[in-house]
């Protein structure tokens, strides 16, 4: 990310800068929103949301209207160039703020503005054009408008060079045929980030070019999934001869490929970055205190594994922006990063379930019990999303320990 980074961390003065800065964003904060510890809140366990299609309406607005103040007011964008509403502040700024944040009850940030944010917003800023990074990035950076990422399709997700959505050039646009599945909020987005094959006589990773779709252009229809936790988050799009003029393609021709993979590297990174997606250490000492459990050696182990993984998972998120802010490119940090978040997902769903016994399979109305199969049904997606468990390892093996490459 093209940052303009002011000194912060090292010396007497970029302590005290620090420190102010914790200061100022406190004071923003406690002049905004009730503080976390001040409010009574029911313990939340779900990983995915579970609600109606105005519901999560609803909750995105919220979450919209929460990240323009926040970018207004210089807490949004931080570590983005001033060119595009931000401070050109560091990385360990931002996890301050991050840190102070979470003492306060913030509305809720849905998938929909993570992928718009953390995801397209900085692909558009290394390789859209002068024109799209004009048009796009302070809208999204404040999610004015929002995008998805329409990258799988049915027969192409861990091999998604495999894809066969076409694009067909016509003079100065493109004619598009085919469809993707899984499309994470694709229902509530103005744009979608598509991957498309333009060259089938090309070796698969050369063939494909990427570009911004109006997800309310003719041609472009989006059906919504049921999942097995019961929301609808993601969809399949159906695309029959949609037209795109080729001031929406993103980089060149053919070059599709270092696009994904480029918003696939700021992927591994952001989900690397939540810690506390529904369940966490806390609530399963909270659980296993109400049984009356702490006694018993198994349950203290598990969750003393459960925290140690969790501090793993803190300590790894500190180190990829470490990394970063010395300008170093992380490698497979991500993918560790990754790895750990969703074992430790895992490890606390299996920990809850076997702390609970008979009592979490049936909703009796009793706190804290049936509620927990909201992790069990949820944590398998990310697993899953951006980039499998096993697809980590082959890129931690491969890139990081320089096994040699899987057969193919
Ligand atoms: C919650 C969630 C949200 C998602 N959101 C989006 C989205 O917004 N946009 C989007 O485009 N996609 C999205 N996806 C799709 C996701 O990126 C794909 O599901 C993922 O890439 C896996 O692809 P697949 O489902 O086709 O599985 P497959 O590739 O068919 O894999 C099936 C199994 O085989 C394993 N496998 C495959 N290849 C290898 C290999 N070479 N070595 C070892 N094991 C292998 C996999 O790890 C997996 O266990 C989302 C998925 C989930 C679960």
């Amino acid at each position: 990310m093209t940052a303009t980074v002011i000194p912060a961390e090292t010396g007497q003065d970029g302590a005290e800068d620090l420190r102010a800065f914790e200061a100022a964003s406190r004071a923003w904060l406690d002049s905004r929103l009730p503080r976390r510890d001040a409010a009574e809140q029911a313990p939340k366990y779900s990983i995915f949301h579970n609600l109606g299609h105005e519901d999560e309406r609803a909750l995105i607005d919220g979450g919209r209207a929460w990240q323009a103040e926040r970018v207004d007011a210089g807490f949004g964008a931080m570590t983005w160039a001033p060119q595009w509403g931000g401070r050109g502040l560091t990385a360990s700024h931002e996890r301050i703020y991050a840190g102070v944040e979470r003492e306060y009850l913030t509305p809720e940030r849905h998938e929909n503005i993570l992928v718009t944010v953390e995801l397209v917003a900085p692909t558009l800023l290394e390789l859209g054009s002068d024109w799209q990074q004009e048009r796009f990035i302070r809208p999204f950076l404040r999610t004015d408008e929002l995008c998805c990422q329409l990258f799988s399709e049915p027969g192409a997700g861990s091999d998604l060079a495999g894809l066969s959505t076409r694009a067909v050039r016509d003079g100065e646009s493109w004619r598009v045929n085919g469809q993707k599945v899984w499309s994470s909020g694709a229902q509530f987005s103005e744009w979608g980030l598509l991957i498309a094959r333009s060259d089938p006589a090309a070796p698969k990773h050369k063939g494909m070019t990427a570009f911004m779709v109006p997800m309310d252009l003719e041609g472009v229809e989006v059906r919504p999934i049921r999942q097995m936790s019961g929301g609808s988050t993601f969809n399949e799009v159906f695309l029959t001869d949609v037209v795109l003029p080729d001031e929406f393609r993103v980089g060149e021709v053919g070059d599709g490929w270092r696009v994904a993979l480029t918003t696939l590297g700021f992927e591994r990174q952001s989900s690397a970055g939540i810690v506390d997606a529904g369940g966490n250490t806390a609530d399963l000492i909270r659980l296993a205190t109400s049984l009356g459990l702490t006694g018993a050696a198994e349950v203290r182990g598990r969750i003393a594994e459960s925290h140690l993984y969790e501090r793993a998972q803190a300590l790894l998120v500190a180190r990829y922006a470490e990394l970063e802010q010395a300008g170093a490119v992380p490698g497979v940090e991500g993918s560790i990063g990754k790895l750990v978040w969703t074992q430790n997902l895992k490890r606390v769903g299996d920990a809850a379930a076997s702390f609970l016994g008979h009592r979490i399979l049936a909703d009796t109305g009793e706190a804290d019990t049936f509620a927990w199969t909201q992790h069990l049904l949820g944590a398998p997606g990310y697993r899953i999303a951006g980039g499998s468990d096993e697809i980590q390892r082959n890129i931690i093996g491969e890139r990081g320990l320089g096994l040699p490459r899987e057969p193919r």
